[in-house]
């Protein structure tokens, strides 16, 4: 038998994440970012879902042949664009397009043989300074690729690095426009955190397409300011385990590594099947919220490489005696038979010092992943 740990993803929440993110891109057409195998999702599991999408979003080739071996005839788009000459033959052969930061992707375009030409994304560093053309060489690689023959049609893109917080999101913004501004060719620049925030009625920051990722996934852009309850969405993936083993502590016990817990009144936790080799965070130790059969309680010393505890008094308490079998829920939804109750993910991100992005991502393959 499989240790009693498995990830859960959950069809219905990332069709009513899907819907919200609708909803807020309003008359914008809409991107499901997939890439990193769709935030550790599995491509496969979120496809059906997503479908209702305009497009999608990713980095891998290998992923985009994936989404079109699933039957998916729409746009795809490869956010960093491609980085050989034979990648752009595949491009042109499965009709992807790409974003084109940088001249070394221009001159590849311009090499590249081909009677199909290509839809590129021409990507603006807009203060970020990760990828793109700064403002000032921007419209110059425009008129370069507008120039080959080899490239059909050139939209503009941009990527907030303060999405979240309002005087950088406005600055960028107005950096973008001052760029483009006369440019043609559709345009894109907003992720979750901006899709969200911009109003509804906003056209004009929403541009022609938004690029939603983080929050199809349930968490939420800008925790802990904004929570996934207040834009009302639902967790997609619920990290599952058991406890297997129970122990009963007197005041000066210690539990786990370095000893770093100590007893201060008789208490019963639970050993879990979960360490830092499934993905769960090791920096997660004593005050983590989990949930014990739906009941919610915290991690009581460190976290090895294959279990945690838990303190089992809460869910006592609530007259649920926990016990060997016991279901642990370290994020997202317990089950049904423990009332649905949900663990936000971007609250144990908070206890590990990151964000939900990473958790989802960093689930570890030995963690099976079932589709519900
Ligand atoms: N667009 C680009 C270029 C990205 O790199 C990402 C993700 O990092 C996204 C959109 C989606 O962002 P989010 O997951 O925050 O919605």
């Amino acid at each position: 038998m499989p240790r009693p740990i498995h990830a859960v993803i959950h069809t219905q929440a990332l069709r009513h994440n899907m819907d919200i993110m609708r909803t807020r891109a309003a008359d914008a057409k809409l991107w499901a970012v997939v890439k990193a195998n769709a935030y550790g999702h599995g491509i496969e599991r979120v496809f059906d879902a997503f479908r209702a999408a305009d497009g999608f979003a990713l980095l891998d080739l290998q992923e985009a042949e994936r989404v079109r071996a699933l039957g998916w005839r729409g746009p795809i788009v490869l956010l960093e664009g491609v980085f050989e000459l034979r990648d752009l033959e595949l491009c042109s052969r499965l009709g992807i397009w790409h974003a084109v930061h940088c001249d070394a992707q221009i001159d590849m375009l311009a090499a590249h043989k081909t009677h199909v030409p290509h839809r590129v994304f021409l990507k603006l560093n807009g203060g970020m300074n990760r990828l793109g053309f700064k403002p000032q060489s921007y419209r110059a690689a425009w008129s370069r690729l507008n120039a080959l023959p080899q490239v059909e049609e050139i939209s503009l893109m941009m990527h907030f690095s303060d999405a979240d917080g309002a005087p950088g999101i406005a600055q960028q913004l107005a950096v973008f426009e001052a760029a483009t501004e006369g440019l043609p060719g559709e345009r894109s620049i907003c992720n979750s955190a901006a899709t969200l925030r911009f109003a509804a009625s906003d056209a004009q920051a929403r541009q022609d397409w938004v690029r939603a990722g983080i929050a199809l996934y349930g968490s939420s852009p800008n925790y802990p300011s904004a929570t996934v309850q207040d834009w009302n969405l639902l967790p997609t993936m619920s990290l599952r385990s058991a406890i297997i083993g129970v122990q009963h502590l007197q005041p000066g016990d210690t539990v786990g590594y370095g000893s770093r817990f100590v007893a201060d009144s008789p208490m019963t936790i639970g050993v879990v099947a979960c360490g830092y080799a499934d993905g769960y965070p090791r920096i997660c130790d004593t005050g983590t919220p989990v949930l014990v059969d739906g009941v919610r309680t915290r991690t009581i010393g460190r976290v090895s490489m294959d279990m945690l505890a838990v303190d089992l008094t809460a869910a006592k308490a609530q007259g649920k005696p926990a016990d060997f079998g016991s279901e642990v829920t370290l994020w997202g939804q317990a089950s049904a038979s423990h009332g649905f109750t949900v663990l936000p993910i971007d609250e144990v991100a908070a206890h590990a010092q990151t964000l939900g992005y990473e958790l989802m991502c960093a689930v570890a393959p030995r963690v099976t992943m079932q589709t519900q």
